[in-house]
């Protein structure tokens, strides 16, 4: 969200816009004032654009209704909404989690474009029964008809569109499985892509520019999904660094040089230290031992270097690697020691083995 800024709050939301969003205001105030001129020669010269801009704003709080109508429901399942933004192509409601079933997902997805249509019946309902004539009637006309083109544009049915979400949401009602309905959704997508940027090379520059905003962030989601699939496949005791480094704090300090550190091309600075019993109880640095005269490693202990070592967590060699990445990201931190149930220390699950698990995977099933 590059350049975006905050201009305030909605129903405590915080409300983004990015600069593009001006020179689309300017484009919409400038047409809607020069159809309204035309249609109206006896509004004067000036008239016409103050009533384009109106309409033109007017337009953009269409567009926040439609992001309002998806926040509301996710508000209501408990779903928090970090902000509501508006972008050259319309708006977009950050949420800070997904759904927890089909369903709801499929609540959320739908409800913005339900606003959508029902601000457009309103609206077609108010025009006819006011009687509204003159400039009143073709703005509340073009209004209704730009909230149907905007429910209608959204339930295209290919991620990351909202149609696209609601036919996630299918999918996975259908196979049990969120990412599976994330992958499909988003190959949808990338196919009306393709389609709306052949048909643009052909006609309007429209579907060109949306053809590739659907390629960009559809290739994206299903990137993503299958990632989290994976993650989803696997648990931290898979991730647990090969050969963790993991010493007893009853080893000398002779015995800890010679099995850890010497001949070793791959020593490290820092070893987990357990007791008898398996459980983690500090660390020992490797940097610590040089403050010791070698004659005497034989008979000191690793214990007696023992520093202590705080994780913000722990977590159960069970956990899947998708809750234990999104602990890190919660925590801010790049590893997390697995321990068992007993109390027993397994080893540490790092952020980079996680990505070279990936990368094996990836690599073993190109699929
Ligand atoms: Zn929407």
């Amino acid at each position: 969200m590059n350049g975006t800024f905050r201009v305030g709050n909605l129903f405590g939301i915080p409300f983004y816009i990015n600069p593009s969003w001006f020179l689309v205001l300017g484009l919409v105030t400038w047409q809607y004032g020069g159809a309204l001129a035309a249609l109206f020669p006896t509004l004067g010269p000036v008239a016409p654009w103050i009533l384009g801009l109106f309409t033109a704003l007017l337009l953009f709080a269409s567009v926040i209704a439609h992001e309002l109508g998806h926040s509301w429901v996710a508000i209501k399942q408990g779903i928090g909404v970090k902000s509501i933004s508006l972008f050259l192509f319309g708006g977009l409601a950050n949420l800070d989690r997904e759904s927890k079933t089909p369903a709801e997902a499929f609540w959320v997805a739908i409800a913005g474009p339900l606003v959508s249509i029902l601000l457009s019946g309103l609206l077609t309902a108010i025009g006819i029964g006011a009687g509204l004539t003159g400039p009143a009637a073709a703005i509340v006309q073009l209004l209704a008809s730009i909230n149907l083109a905007l429910a209608l544009f959204n339930l295209i049915p290919g991620l990351p569109l909202d149609g696209g979400n609601i036919l996630k949401a299918i999918v996975w009602k259908i196979t049990g499985n969120p990412y599976k309905g994330i992958i499909f959704a988003s190959r949808v997508g990338q196919i009306i892509g393709w389609i709306a940027i052949a048909t643009g090379i052909f006609g309007s520059t429209w579907n060109l520019i949306i053809g590739w905003f659907l390629l960009q962030n559809a290739g994206q989601s299903a990137q993503s999904a299958k990632i989290q699939n994976q993650l989803a496949g696997l648990t931290a005791a898979d991730a647990v660094t090969p050969g963790s480094p993991i010493v007893s704090q009853e080893l000398s300090l002779r015995e800890f040089a010679n099995n850890y550190l010497i001949g070793n091309t791959q020593s490290l600075r820092r070893y987990l230290v357990t007791d008898d019993a398996g459980q983690l109880v500090g660390a020992i640095e490797t940097d610590d031992l040089k403050a010791i005269p070698t004659g005497n490693w034989p008979s000191v202990q690793v214990k007696e270097l023992l520093k202590a070592i705080e994780f913000s967590a722990t977590v159960e060699p069970e956990l899947s690697l998708l809750e234990v990445v999104t602990l890190f990201e919660q925590l801010k931190v790049q590893e997390l020691p697995v321990i068992r149930d007993n109390g027993v220390l397994l080893g540490l699950v790092e952020k980079t083995e996680i990505v070279r698990l990936l990368e094996k995977r990836a690599l073993g099933n190109p699929a």
